[in-house]
């Protein structure tokens, strides 16, 4: 056992209180920090900004280039939380202290060339495009051997972490189920055996009879906010039909997917007439290998703003989705001088 591979490689930590996992990813602390935390959550204005690394032609980190691209485009992300192929380890100190090395893989998927865009404003044809790489991601990535949960989230607004406005998510592809995916597998399970229906198929039934919790719905897809929701404005979307992925949908379904995004978060930017910061993944089948036909596909939007758009809940994107992320390194890295008395304005010159 090395003990300082777990200050360089990613690994899961033990919590032997809540038996969870906790994902660690200790290089990422070299990542450039490229957004201000608390600015307000105003459009960018240009359809192209020269210092954005996420715009067709631009430089990314360490001299890589984005090409040209008029769509979509995917790349591995330059600071990635998972690594394909960490050094092996593992500890255990009497069941307490203990962690392991995990593989994965990071990318990220640009939804347009243009800068000044969000899903709530692209056309409902080039979201569909978005699904379809989406799609395409889900099974390339989940072929691998190795991998056997495949995360599509996108982290929107500096609220939220997101370092940069230009329209994208993040894919984690993951050795490890994370929790929150394992515990509704689990439940989806349960309830098959003791019921021999779909939890979720069943759910959406209850709610579309009841019609007070439904946000918008099509003919293929229904938003609402869930009965046992713990973040206001905190929705899920259900397909109607009992998928396990984003691949079984056929080419209908992929443009209802693409309206009642489009829809949902229209709402959501409207609601306090801002760019409305979330957190949205989908939960798939894992790809173990194994058929998973209780697995029902949905996407969760988790919504950070409580009464107004500047008080809040800190949480960041895969946490919710996954597993909770370690914040004490971060904290540990800050300086104790506060950020005021640094002698230096936001803009980086010194202030007088
Ligand atoms: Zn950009
Ligand atoms: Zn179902
Ligand atoms: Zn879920």
């Amino acid at each position: 056992m090395n003990p300082s591979l777990f200050d360089e490689a990613p690994h899961r930590r033990f919590n032997p209180l809540t038996r969870e996992w906790v994902l660690v990813s200790p290089h990422r602390a070299k990542r450039p920090w490229l957004g201000k935390v608390e600015k307000a959550a105003a459009p960018p204005q240009v359809s192209f900004d020269p210092s954005c690394y996420l715009c067709p032609g631009n430089a990314r980190a360490e001299g890589v280039r984005n090409p040209d691209y008029k769509s979509t485009y995917v790349f591995d992300n330059d600071f990635p939380a998972l690594l394909p192929d960490p050094p092996a380890g593992a500890i255990d100190e009497e069941g307490l202290i203990v962690a392991r090395t995990e593989a994965g893989i990071c990318r990220v998927v640009c939804f347009t060339p243009r800068h000044d865009l969000t899903i709530p404003r692209m056309s409902v044809e080039d979201t569909r495009r978005v699904i379809d790489v989406w799609a395409g991601q889900y099974l390339e990535l989940g072929a691998r051997a190795q991998i056997r949960h495949v995360q599509i989230f996108e982290n929107r607004g500096a609220l939220m972490g997101a370092s940069n406005p230009h329209p994208h998510c993040q894919i984690w592809a993951d050795a490890e189920l994370p929790n929150i995916p394992a515990r509704e597998i689990e439940s989806l399970r349960e309830h098959h055996k003791r019921h021999g229906s779909c939890l979720l198929c069943r759910y959406l039934e209850l709610e579309l009879a009841r019609g007070e919790r439904i946000v918008c719905a099509n003919d293929d897809f229904v938003a609402l906010v869930p009965y046992w929701a713990v973040w206001p404005f905190e929705t899920i979307v259900l397909s109607r039909r009992h998928v396990q992925d984003l691949t079984q949908l056929g080419d209908r379904e992929r443009n209802q997917l693409a309206d009642l995004m489009r829809r949902l978060t229209t709402r959501y930017d409207n609601l306090f007439e801002t760019a409305f910061p979330y957190s949205m993944g989908f939960h798939q089948r894992p790809t173990d290998g194994e058929t998973h036909s209780e697995c029902h596909l949905h996407a969760h939007y988790l919504p950070p703003l409580l009464r107004s758009a500047t008080v809040r809940k800190f949480m960041v994107g895969y946490e919710l989705l996954g597993t909770p992320q370690r914040a004490a390194a971060r904290l540990r890295d800050m300086t104790e001088t506060h950020y005021l008395d640094r002698g230096f304005c936001e803009s980086g010159r010194p202030s007088s």
